[in-house]
């Protein structure tokens, strides 16, 4: 009853217990947000297995995972504030403002992001990664053209 149990890293203000842990654990995020949430704090945790599993699949295999590391390794991470969260059942985006240091350098990270839901979980879409074509066909399986899908976030 009086386990110490710390404050998830994702600043939701719920313990990690209760928070990231079933998600980097498994479970599905229920929407986009936790799912953006449960990355940050994986970050903190140098969980990059998660990092990887929950970005689009078709992109997994242009992820560097060694990169991911050593950046997660040498960033000291200094607070998360989601600034905005536009959901959808297919599409959502959410804005964040992730706070850290680099070489005792504070910064911030701010992003717009575009998630897509795919069997039931939701995934990120990396923009630092090649992305389709717009004539393509999407990389979420949908059998629509990238532009019509996916792609109306890269425009
Ligand atoms: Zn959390
Ligand atoms: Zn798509």
């Amino acid at each position: 009853m009086d386990k110490e149990r710390s404050a998830c890293s994702c600043q939701s203000g719920q313990n990690y217990d209760d928070c990231c842990a079933p998600l980097h654990q498994g479970a599905a995020a229920a929407d986009a947000e936790r799912l953006m949430r449960s990355r940050y704090s994986a970050y903190v945790l140098q969980k990059i297995d998660y990092i990887v599993a929950t970005t689009v699949p078709a992109q997994q295999h242009l992820l560097d995972k060694r990169d991911l590391l050593n950046w997660s390794r040498n960033t000291q991470w200094l607070g998360l504030d989601v600034l905005r969260h536009l959901p959808g059942k297919q599409h959502a985006q959410v804005e964040f403002a992730a706070h850290f240091a680099e070489a005792g350098e504070a910064r911030v990270h701010h992003e717009l992001s575009a998630f897509v839901r795919i069997d039931g979980r939701w995934y990120f879409i990396d923009p630092t990664v090649p992305l389709p074509t717009m004539k393509q066909p999407c990389f979420c399986g949908s059998d629509k053209k990238f532009k019509a899908c996916c792609g109306q976030f890269f425009k």
